[in-house]
């Protein structure tokens, strides 16, 4: 992911002494002006979400869609949110872009409720910064209200990672946002090393299965654990299914990109779906296109 992080490898320069002093200035020099076009991109409107369907196991109906932060450069085309976000939450930026995506995705949900077509529920990523923010409550609460929508239609995700970061606060965080009426998900699952005892105290109703897990399902010998059973991935999917459903939480398969790996998630109980399999991240238009001609 660093590696194709595209702003960040432009920063890392020669590594090499001798240029120690001219890369650092340039280095903060680029910093400045890719936080300005970032602060820029937000407010000139050059920011779009694309939408990932998520579907139920049990019988394939759609259930949500999660948005997907995308940047329209004038110039370099579309640039996925790996390339920007990082550099965004350094600077602060993703205090706006944050915002503008929680309001954006709200607005999106609103109007296809309102003509009774696609999901009831939309999944927005938070950031870690935006979890340690003290506006973000508020935040919610009014781009709950803008767009008439009640608390349900709205599911955070979280990364492991940041939910793990200054542990209490994120606890109590979530807490409050749980109490609004919000789904909470637990994003990225399985790579943020928690412990059973931490996870128990989460109030996360949802666990996102990592992709990393859902791709080495089946994947091919090499992988394929100490006694020539499933590869790591499957055991690892399969125990976290069970311990997932002890705790009495849902779980969604990040990633799923083949018909072995979905028949094998089916079969351990997994209860919702989300990968290219089933649908890309796409445009609003792109949606209201398929959904238009399904329902004709
Ligand atoms: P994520 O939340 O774990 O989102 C899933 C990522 O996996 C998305 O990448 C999606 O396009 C990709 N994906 C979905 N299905 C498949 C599949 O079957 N195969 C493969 N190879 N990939 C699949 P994307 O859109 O590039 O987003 C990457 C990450 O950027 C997200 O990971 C999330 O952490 C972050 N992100 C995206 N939008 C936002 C946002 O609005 N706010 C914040 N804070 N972070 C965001
Ligand atoms: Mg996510
Ligand atoms: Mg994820
Ligand atoms: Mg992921």
């Amino acid at each position: 992911q660093a590696d194709t992080a595209m702003y960040h490898a432009k920063e890392l320069g020669r590594n090499n002494i001798q240029f120690f002093t001219a890369d650092m200035s340039l280095r903060a020099q680029h910093r400045m002006e890719v936080e300005r076009d970032l602060r820029l991109a937000v407010s000139l409107g050059q920011m779009e979400l694309h939408y990932q369907p998520q579907f139920r196991g049990s019988d394939g109906a759609l259930m949500g869609m999660e948005a997907l932060v995308r940047w329209r450069h004038p110039e370099r085309g579309l640039i996925p949110p790996l390339m920007f976000i990082g550099l965004a939450e350094e600077t602060g930026v993703i205090e706006e872009l944050g915002a503008w995506v929680l309001d954006e995705a709200c607005r999106q949900l609103s109007h296809w409720r309102a003509l009774g077509l696609g999901p009831s529920r939309m999944a927005v990523n938070l950031s870690v910064h935006q979890l340690r923010s003290p506006a973000l409550l508020e935040l919610v609460r009014s781009s709950l209200l803008k767009h008439q929508l009640p608390a349900e239609a709205l599911e955070l995700e979280i990364t492991e990672s940041a939910a793990m970061e200054q542990p209490e606060q994120a606890i109590a965080r979530l807490r409050e946002l749980r109490a609004l009426g919000l789904a909470l998900t637990l994003d990225d699952f399985g790579t943020g090393h928690s412990s059973l005892a931490y996870l128990k105290t989460l109030p996360v109703q949802c666990l996102k299965l990592d992709r990393s897990f859902v791709r080495d399902i089946d994947s091919g010998e090499g992988e394929k654990g100490a006694d020539g059973g499933p590869g790591n991935g499957a055991a690892i999917s399969a125990a976290t299914l069970a311990l997932a459903h002890t705790l009495g939480l849902i779980v969604v398969a990040e990633g799923v990109e083949t018909e072995a790996q979905r028949a094998y998630l089916l079969r351990h109980g997994c209860d919702l779906l989300q990968g290219f399999l089933l649908g890309r991240p796409e445009t609003p238009a792109h949606w209201e296109r398929q959904w238009c001609v399904a329902g004709a």
